[in-house]
């Protein structure tokens, strides 16, 4: 399988090529050559198959240049560090689906990808003989997933700047209390997006980039989106089994079309979803996108559900390569128009197109409070507020031929001062979390200065 960019300059690549380029050196993203097809003999094969075996059939479709017993061996471990045995298990409650992705080491269903794609770097450094620094900025769940994929690994080191005291408390001590010498936390005194602006600043001096051997984590890397397929064919498996449905509707909360795009391409290796159904809180570019073809960009607000304030989705590049009919040149100046002008245009085909591949809505702070609420009154589940927006959405815009699935990115003790507002109770924490705050802690504190930050680095970079 060969790898292009959506902006067409870059091609050709092999999958441990676009892994480590991350995102495509002209500036766009990329995508596989084909999507392989899946036949429902092919699919009846698969459907026995513990997690990690099935990951390997469908990552393995794509990572063809990685030796099988290799990417076996990597896969394996990677969801070896998973505290449930299905690793992503399905259950039911008030007549719905949960497809729990939070059984992870940090929480959040951002390990599943996470987890393989640190295993994924390291093997590709060992074998090149080359070392890595990853540098990046995180409002919470990014930065712990990265540094638990990476930690203690060989020729990598982590620099994860957070803005001081504006995580969540767990958040904070999740990525604090991870002392290997290859893990760098720095507390920014500003906020997420000051840290953010220093990473995207340093990232662009191309020679400290280059001294370096700056890495990213962030959802644009192909390998992550790969992750996060398997798990749709899975849901399906369990749901299909336990239902004898025929299709099923899965609903995704978002915040950069990551999640959602990975639930696209599922379905388009062959996965019997009816409605994809696009989640998002108070930020609702994508859903304003789907329902009325406005794409336009409107300021972050913040709401109970951080993960998702997002306004530029990166991911949804890939989808529109699709919609442009895979025109890179028309990918081109639809970014540019975006870059320019704030907002993208769509063909009245193209926006029918839009709402025949997703439904979607969004909700705001108290219906997610409410959601929370009324879910635990039924069912006594509790909601983490990521995974209550998917539900409250996928519950609107569900039609009832099909089991509905709900995505749980998180873990509610993740978020709890959201559950607590909701229902008055603290989520138990998961055995591993309990004392985290006794710990031992390796983190500096300072402030918002890309100089400063650049010097922390070239001193401990690898
Ligand atoms: C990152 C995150 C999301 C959004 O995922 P995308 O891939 O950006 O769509 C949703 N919920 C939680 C808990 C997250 O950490």
């Amino acid at each position: 399988m060969k790898y292009c960019s959506t902006r067409g300059k870059v091609s050709g690549l092999d999958f441990t090529e676009a892994v480590m380029m991350g995102l495509a050196d002209d500036g766009g993203l990329l995508l596989p050559e084909s999507i392989p097809e899946l036949s429902p003999n092919d699919l009846q094969q698969l459907s026995k198959l513990p997690y990690p075996e099935l990951a390997f059939q469908v990552i393995s479709k794509y990572a063809t240049d990685v030796p099988e017993s290799d990417l076996k061996e990597l896969i394996d471990r990677s969801y070896a560090e998973f505290e449930h045995p299905q690793i992503t298990p399905v259950v039911k409650q008030d007549g719905l689906y949960i497809l729990e992705l939070f059984h992870g080491p940090t929480l959040a269903f951002k390990d599943v990808a996470l987890q393989f794609l640190g295993n994924l770097f390291e093997y590709v450094l060992a074998k090149s003989d080359q070392r890595m620094n990853i540098l990046g900025a995180t409002s919470g769940d990014t930065g712990s997933a990265a540094i638990y994929g990476v930690r203690g690994k060989d020729n990598i080191n982590i620099f994860i700047l957070h803005p001081k005291g504006r995580v969540s408390p767990i958040q904070e001590l999740q990525m604090t209390t991870v002392t290997d010498k290859n893990v760098y936390n720095l507390a920014v005194e500003g906020t997420f997006d000051d840290a953010q602006a220093i990473v995207k600043e340093i990232f662009g001096d191309l020679e400290f980039k280059e001294l370096h051997s700056l890495g990213a984590v962030n959802s644009i890397n192909w390998a992550r989106i790969l992750a996060q397929v398997v798990y749709y064919f899975y849901a399906w498996f369990q749901v299909s089994s336990k239902t004898g449905a025929e299709q099923i509707n899965v609903a995704v909360p978002t915040g950069n079309f990551g999640d959602i795009f990975a639930g696209y391409i599922a379905k388009r290796m062959g996965v019997p979803i009816n409605q994809l159904i696009l989640a998002t809180n108070s930020n609702n570019i994508l859903s304003r996108c789907i329902n009325t073809g406005d794409y336009s960009i409107a300021d972050v607000h913040h709401s109970l559900s951080p993960s998702m304030d997002i306004q530029i989705a990166s991911n949804f590049e890939r989808y529109l390569y699709y919609l442009l009919d895979c025109n890179a040149k028309k990918v081109v100046l639809a970014m540019d128009s975006f870059k320019n002008n704030g907002n993208l245009e769509f063909t009245d085909a193209q926006k029918e197109r839009l709402r025949k591949d997703f439904s979607s809505s969004s909700i705001d702070d108290n219906e997610t409070l409410e959601t929370i609420r009324s879910f635990h009154k039924k069912t006594g589940y509790i909601l983490d507020p990521h995974t209550a927006t998917g539900i409250a959405v996928g519950e609107k815009n569900s039609d009832s031929s099909c089991p509905l699935v709900c995505l749980a990115t998180a873990h509610p003790a993740k978020f709890g001062d959201a559950v607590q507002k909701a229902i008055g109770l603290d989520p138990e924490l998961p055995a591993a979390f309990v004392g985290l705050e006794k710990r031992k802690k390796k983190v500096i504190t300072i402030s918002a200065d890309k100089e400063k930050i650049k010097k922390y680095i070239s001193s401990n970079s690898i």
